[in-house]
Formats: C-alpha cells, structure tokens, sequence
C-alpha cells in the first residue's frame, strides 16, 4: 500500500489538473479531475485515444454520484445499493458541470463507484470525481498492476502501487434510459444478477458488428502484440507459441495453466497476456471456457484480444 506522503503527493498532482495511474479493482486507471476539460483532454492525448470514447467518472460516495447526474431512476439506487462499490458503472443522463470531454459529447455520463481503498482514498483527499480509463495505450492490453503501467509510460506518469487488480477485467457498463436497463459492456457483474434484483428483463446492446447506440463501444480491442486465436482444446496451430490451457495440455511447450473458476481467471487474464505476449512467439492460444452465462464477460475479452 502507498505512504501517506505518495497519497498526497498523487492528490497534490491531480488537483493542479494533471495525470496519475491509480489502482481499481478492475484496472489500474489513468486518472484526471473529470470536472477539468484540459485535465481530461490530456488523458486522450496520453493514452492516443479517440475523443469519440467516452471515460467512466469515479466516485467516493453517492452524493457525488448524483451530483454528476440529472436524473436518478430508482433502477440507480437499486444497482448502486447492491454492487458499489463494485465493477458497475451506470450510465445516466449528465449534469451540466460535467465537460463534454468526458462524455464524448454525449449527453450521459458512466459513473462508478470503485472499491479499491487506494482509488477511493484519492478520490475523497482530492474531493473531485476522477475520470480513469484504462492506463494503457488504446487498443492494447490493460494493466492490472503497476508493472504494467510502467511498461506502458515508463517513467512519465506517477504510479501509485496498489497491488494487482482483483477483479482483473473492466467494469460491466449498464445505461439506464427511459425506464430500459441496457448492458453496453460485459463485465463480472452478470446480467442474470441484475435482472434477478431487478425482477425485470435487461437488455444487452447490440454485438461489435450491430449499428452502435454509442460512440464508447466501436471497436476495441483489448489486444496484445502477439497474434491470439481461440481454439478448442489442445487444437494449437503449427509453430511456438504459448498455450493459456483449462484442461490437461497434451503438449509440452509454453503451456500457462488457468483457473477453472471464472473470478479467478478473469483475476489472471491479463498478466497471463501480457507475460504471453512478452516472450514474442508466433501465437498465443487460448482454450475457449465453457459457453456458459457466468463466462460471458470474458469471452467478450478473449474475443475482442483475438480480433
Ligand atoms: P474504459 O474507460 O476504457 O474502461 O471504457 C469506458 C467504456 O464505458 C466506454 O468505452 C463505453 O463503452 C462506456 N461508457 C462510458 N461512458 C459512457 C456513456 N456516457 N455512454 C455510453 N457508454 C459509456
Ligand atoms: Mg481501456
């Protein structure tokens, strides 16, 4: 965990408007003051990232969530009850101080409420809401410790070391609009949790090859260098490479052993990935999970790193 003088450091660095890589539960994050357009705008410009993807705003409380929005449909409260903090960012329509930056113009805003006790710690010194999208390069893998970070900016950006990620994979982005509860991006928290505390239907957009209800989610790619293919099991291409097996690998070579149990792989997908990628072989394969609704969210991952 940081010193007390690295936390004040890194509030000290983010209240004059300018960028730190902070822990989540999910990913590490690229932090800005999300009420501060050249603070924001600086973010694009680190991570080369489109202006057309809007960022998620990070909260400490939910007082500061409804500050950033102008409506708060009860299906808000119920979700933010049960899963913050958690990986669940609700998507509802903005309130004016929030920069169209943030937004991509548009008029919602993704809001969660992280449970990482160093985010959270930073987010209430600073009193600002911080926008932090993944501490990576768009489009390529995103880092689940500081390690990763700093092999992505170097010494650049400030780091502030939380550990690795628990969660290991993004967030689940859900919009609420006009009574319609619509998952836009898998993530751990299932659409069958929600809908069984919802008591109703949620809607999942459309796939990457559907028109899109939102500028966020044309293609992404969550992708490392190396070329990544799916395969059954122990059905490897020709040539080296390395092998992220669930069952018993049939052969030798890099085979990199993964758990069983969804949490857990999710947890290790990526530094797997990026200790994959570093050895710079022909192909990462990796053994499709079973089909099932608690695997969903990651083979969204698995399918974007292989398109
Ligand atoms: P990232 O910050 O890279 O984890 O990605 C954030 C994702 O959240 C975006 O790519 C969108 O899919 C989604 N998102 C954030 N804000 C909004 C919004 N206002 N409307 C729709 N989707 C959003
Ligand atoms: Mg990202």
């Amino acid at each position: 965990m940081p010193s007390e003088e690295e936390l004040d450091r890194a509030a000290a660095i983010l209240r004059s408007g300018h960028l730190v890589a902070i822990p989540t539960e999910t990913v590490y994050g690229l932090a800005a003051n999300a009420l501060d357009r050249e603070a924001v705008r600086r973010i694009f410009k680190w991570k080369g990232r489109p202006l057309s993807s809007p960022l998620i705003v990070h909260v400490a409380s939910l007082e500061m969530a409804r500050s950033l929005a102008r409506e708060w449909p009860p299906e808000a409260g119920i979700l933010a009850g049960a899963f913050w903090p958690g990986p669940l960012t609700l998507v509802l329509p903005k309130q004016p101080i929030v920069p169209d930056e943030v937004t991509a113009g548009l008029d919602t805003v993704g809001i969660r409420m992280p449970s990482h006790p160093v985010a959270l710690e930073l987010i209430r010194r600073t009193g600002l809401p911080l926008a932090a999208p993944s501490a990576n390069q768009f489009t390529q893998l995103s880092p689940t410790t500081a390690a990763h970070v700093r092999q992505a900016f170097g010494d650049s950006v400030v780091v502030v070391d939380g550990g690795a990620c628990e969660v290991g994979i993004e967030s689940t982005v859900v919009a609420l609009r006009n009574g319609e509860v619509t998952v836009l991006r898998p993530g751990m928290i299932a659409v069958e949790a929600m809908e069984a505390l919802l008591g109703r239907t949620v809607h999942i957009a459309g796939s990457v090859e559907g028109p899109h209800p939102s500028p966020g989610m044309h293609h992404r790619h969550y992708s490392p260098r190396t070329r990544v293919v799916l395969v059954a099991a122990n059905q490897l291409p020709e040539g080296a490479g390395a092998y992220l097996h669930i069952s018993e690998p049939q052969r030798s070579g890099h085979n990199m052993a993964m758990p069983s149990d969804p949490a857990a792989y999710a947890q290790r997908l990526y530094q797997v990935l990026h200790a994959a990628d570093a050895l710079a072989l022909d192909w990462i394969a990796i053994e499709l999970p079973p089909q099932t609704p608690e695997w969903a969210a990651i083979h969204d991952r698995l399918r974007r790193a292989a398109n």
